[in-house]
C-alpha cells in the first residue's frame, strides 16, 4: 500500500517538520537556511512558497494507493485522452468552473501530460503540418520563457524550429506562436501579436493564469490552452499539466505524441492532483464563507505573493539599483474585487552603469536568469518569487545591504 501526502511523510512531529522538509522515505531532510555567505538560487521557478499550506492541509489531501490498484495502462478508452483518468477529468472541469479562468466544459477536450512541457511539445507536434518539405516557425514575443527555445531546438525536428521574436516575424510562411498570459518572465497579459501573411496557430500558455497571480478579468476559450498544477497549486513534482482543446483531431494527435514519448502519464499523480483539487473546491464550495480566509487556497496564496511584493517594492525602490515593472488593477471575477498583479517573478531592470543585472545579483551571491535567454538584453533579469521564506527574506536583505555598501 502506498500512501501519498500533500507533503509530508506519514507521522512527521510538528517541531520536525518546522526544522526540515519532509522526504518521500519519512525521514527529514534538514532545512539549509542560508547564510550570509552562501549562494542563493532564485534562478529556477520552484514552488516552495506554498508548501506550509500544504503541510496544514496535510491529512485532508492523503491519497491510499493499494498494491493492486492502477496497474492498467489504460484508463478511459472511450476519451480521446484514453489515458487520463475520468476523475481527474472532472477535477480539472470543476476547477476551472470554480475559478472561471477557462471554458473546459464538455464540448472541450482535455489531454493530461507530465507537466505542460510535455504537452508544449504534443502541441507543436500536432500543430505542424505533417506533409510541409520545410519545418514550421515557432515565434513567442520577446521577452519570452527561456525554455520555449531549448524544447523547440533540442531534437532538431524536421517539423518545427525556432522561429525567434513573434514581433519581428515577416516571413510569409505558416507559423505557430506561442502565447504566455499572464507572462514568464514579466507578468504581464498578453495576445497574439506576430503580424504577418502566413497562417499562424495560437498555443496559449496559461501556466499563471490563476488568482494568486492575476486578477481573473475573462473566461478563456482559446484552441488550445495550456495549464500546469506545477503553478496553479505548487506541486510541481507530481509533473501533471493539461490542455484544453477544442479540434478533436488537435487532440488526438496531442494524445498520439504522448503515446509515443511515455505511453500516457503515471496514474498515481493524477490520483493524487484529482484529490488535491477537489480539496480546493470542496473549501470554496462546501464551507466557503464560514472559513477564515487563510484557509482557502487561493485567498491564503494571493495574500502570500502580495506581501512578498510590498516587501520587495520597498526595498527595491530603496535601492535605486533596479527598477520593476508596474501592474495596472483589474476587476477580477474570482474574488469580486479590484486588485493588483503578484506575478510568480520579478522582471528586475538594473538602473545607471549596471548593465549586467545577472552578473551583478551574482556577485551578492545570487543566483537568476539573465535577460539574453529570455531574447531580451542583460539589464534585465527574471528573479524567482517562489522559494521558502529563508531564501526570499535572504535576498531582501543582500539588496538592502549592497543598496548601504554603495552610500
Ligand atoms: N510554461 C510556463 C510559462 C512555465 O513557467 C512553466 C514552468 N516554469 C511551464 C510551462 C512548465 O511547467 P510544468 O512544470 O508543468 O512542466
Amino acid at each position: 500500500m502506498v500512501v501519498l501526502k500533500a507533503a509530508s511523510p506519514p507521522v512527521p512531529s510538528v517541531n520536525k517538520i518546522n526544522n526540515g522538509f519532509p522526504c518521500s522515505n519519512g525521514t527529514i531532510k534538514p532545512l539549509i537556511t542560508p547564510s550570509p555567505s552562501s549562494f542563493i538560487n532564485l534562478d529556477q521557478g520552484d514552488p516552495e512558497v506554498f508548501r506550509s499550506y500544504w503541510r496544514k492541509k496535510s491529512e485532508e489531501c492523503t491519497v491510499v494507493i493499494n498494491g493492486e490498484d492502477l496497474m492498467s495502462y489504460l484508463s478511459d478508452t472511450s476519451n480521446v485522452c484514453w489515458f487520463m483518468l475520468p476523475e481527474l477529468r472532472e477535477a480539472i472541469q470543476r476547477l476551472h468552473r470554480v475559478v472561471g479562468n477557462a471554458s473546459a466544459g464538455m464540448d472541450k477536450h482535455i489531454v493530461v501530460g507530465t507537466g505542460s512541457t510535455q504537452l508544449f511539445q504534443a502541441a507543436l507536434f500536432a500543430l505542424s503540418p505533417s506533409d510541409s518539405p520545410i519545418p514550421i516557425n515557432v515565434v513567442a514575443a520577446s521577452p519570452y520563457y527561456s525554455e520555449y527555445k531549448d524544447e523547440v531546438e533540442i531534437l532538431r525536428s524536421g517539423l518545427y524550429r525556432w522561429g525567434g521574436d513573434a514581433r519581428e516575424y515577416d516571413k510569409n510562411e505558416e507559423y505557430i506562436e506561442v502565447v504566455t498570459a499572464p507572462n514568464n518572465p514579466c507578468g504581464s497579459i498578453r495576445r497574439a501579436v506576430a503580424n504577418c501573411e502566413g497562417e499562424g496557430r495560437v498555443i496559449h500558455d496559461l501556466a499563471y493564469y490563476w488568482p494568486q497571480y492575476t486578477p481573473i478579468t475573462q473566461q478563456y476559450d482559446h484552441d488550445l490552452m495550456l495549464f500546469t498544477f506545477s503553478k496553479c497549486t505548487g506541486h510541481a513534482g507530481s509533473r501533471i499539466g493539461w490542455a484544453i482543446v477544442k479540434d478533436i483531431e488537435v487532440a488526438r494527435k496531442m494524445t498520439r505524441f504522448i503515446h509515443m514519448s511515455s505511453i500516457g502519464v503515471s496514474k498515481e499523480s493524477q490520483t493524487r492532483v484529482a484529490k488535491i483539487i477537489g480539496v480546493i473546491c470542496d473549501s470554496y464550495q462546501e464551507i466557503g464563507s464560514s472559513l477564515d480566509p487563510d484557509e482557502l487556497f487561493f485567498e491564503y496564496s494571493r495574500r502570500k505573493l502580495r506581501e512578498r511584493w510590498e516587501k520587495l517594492r520597498a526595498v527595491v525602490d530603496k535601492s535605486n539599483l533596479f527598477s520593476l515593472a508596474k501592474y495596472s488593477k483589474a476587476y477580477c471575477t474570482f474574488t469580486n474585487h479590484t486588485s493588483e498583479s503578484y506575478p510568480a517573478f520579478a522582471w528586475m531592470k538594473c538602473k545607471g552603469s549596471i548593465e549586467d543585472c545577472e552578473s551583478y545579483l551574482r556577485n551578492l551571491k545570487v543566483l537568476v536568469r539573465g535577460g539574453k535567454r529570455f531574447g531580451v538584453d542583460q539589464k534585465y533579469a527574471r528573479v524567482s518569487l517562489l522559494s521558502g521564506d529563508d531564501v526570499f527574506n535572504e535576498f531582501l536583505t543582500r539588496i538592502s545591504n549592497a543598496t548601504r555598501n554603495r552610500e
